[in-house]
Parts: structure tokens; C-alpha cells; sequence
């Protein structure tokens, strides 16, 4: 099964990617997982990723582009993806619609996850005392939640409008398991 969540940070589409990824046996492809490994080199490129990233602002295309495009033609994909923080922009959409269509991959379903501004302040806010992530702290919040208003949402209503019949939301303001059973549901009944 091949499907892309959207929805803003903070939502628990990456609590619910990795739980679904189990109970369908494909890979989570988190960017934001992806890019937070890539600190882990200590050279140039990290350097440059960590000032972007704790700093709440997007990391180039021209870096992301490949990286994604490189794990979704990988053997580990080729019975489906969660994809889960791309594409971001119009630019990552783009580049995505067309790689997927040049490499004959079909999506099965784009879900979009809800949930109101407080909420999500609130849920990174609680995040950061457990994980220690440099971006989980109010002013960067804001920052991401703009980038996500900005360039983010406005992509669900592209793949709600081409995507008819794939696309779903769901209310990401319930409890961790709730929303759990509602997609595996909808996946079921699709
Ligand atoms: P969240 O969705 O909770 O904000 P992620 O873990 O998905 O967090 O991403 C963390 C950071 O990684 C983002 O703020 C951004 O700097 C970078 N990042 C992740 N995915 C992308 C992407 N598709 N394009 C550009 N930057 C990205």
C-alpha cells in the first residue's frame, strides 16, 4: 500500500505512520526522521541542516528531492510507503507527482490529518519535555506552524481535487488508538 500523509506538525501523523508501517509491513518514510539521522555525520551538510531545521524553516528541494527519491525506488519500497513530512511545498509536489508517474507508481490513499492550532502547541509543547528535539520550543513552533499554513495545507486541496476517492481526512484530535482504528477502517472499507 502506497499513501502519503499530510496534516500539521504536531498532528500524530508520525505516531500514526510508524504504527500503521508495522501493521502493513512497509517502510515509514519520514523526512523529518531522515534529515535528523543526517546530523548524526557531524560534517558540512549536517551543519547546514541543523541551522535549518532548529531554526523551524524548510531544507532545500535541491537536498530533499533526491533523498526521497532515492528511498522510494529502493527494493525496501517496492510493496508501498507511508510517506510521512513530503511533499511540503508546491515545488516537492511537483517533483513528486512526476517521479511517480515516470516510475508507473500509483498512490493508493492521501490522508489528511485535523487538528485545531491549540491542540498542536500544546502536543509539541508536552513532546519536547520527552524527546529532546531543538525545534519543539514555542518560537519555532510558530515558525513551522506558519510554513505549514503557507505552503503545506494548500497541497491537501491539490490531492483532494486529483486525487478523488484516494484522499481522506481524519479528526487527529482524538486518542492515539481511535484514530488508529478509524484509518485502519478506512483503509478496510476503501
Ligand atoms: P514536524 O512535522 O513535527 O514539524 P518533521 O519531523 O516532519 O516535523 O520535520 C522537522 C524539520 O525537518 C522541519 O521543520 C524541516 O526543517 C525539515 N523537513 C522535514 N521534511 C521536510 C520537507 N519535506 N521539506 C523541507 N524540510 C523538511
Amino acid at each position: 500500500m502506497k499513501l502519503i500523509l499530510f496534516g500539521p506538525p504536531g498532528s500524530g501523523k508520525g505516531t500514526q505512520a510508524s504504527l500503521l508501517a508495522k501493521k502493513i509491513n512497509v517502510p515509514h518514510l519520514s523526512t523529518g526522521d531522515i534529515l535528523r539521522l543526517k546530523l548524526n555525520d557531524k560534517d558540512e551538510l549536517a551543519n547546514e541542516l541543523s541551522k535549518i531545521m532548529s531554526s523551524g524553516n524548510l531544507v532545500p528541494d535541491s537536498i530533499l528531492n533526491p533523498i526521497v527519491a532515492e528511498k522510494l525506488l529502493s527494493s525496501d519500497c517496492k510493496n508501498g510507503f507511508i510517506l510521512d513530512g513530503y511533499p511540503r511545498n508546491k515545488s516537492q509536489s511537483n517533483f513528486l507527482i512526476d517521479f511517480l508517474q515516470k516510475n508507473k507508481i500509483d498512490l493508493d490513499h492521501i490522508i489528511d490529518f485535523k487538528a485545531d492550532t491549540e491542540t498542536i502547541k500544546n502536543r509539541i509543547i508536552q513532546r519536547s519535555k520527552i524527546e529532546n528535539r531543538s525545534d519543539d520550543n514555542l518560537e519555532v513552533i510558530k515558525t513551522r506552524l506558519e510554513k505549514y499554513f503557507a505552503e503545506t495545507q494548500p497541497l491537501a486541496g491539490f490531492f483532494r481535487d486529483n486525487f478523488e476517492g484516494k484522499f481522506f481526512e481524519i479528526n487527529a484530535m482524538q486518542e492515539i488508538s481511535k484514530i488508529q482504528s478509524e484509518i485502519e477502517n478506512r483503509l478496510k472499507n476503501a
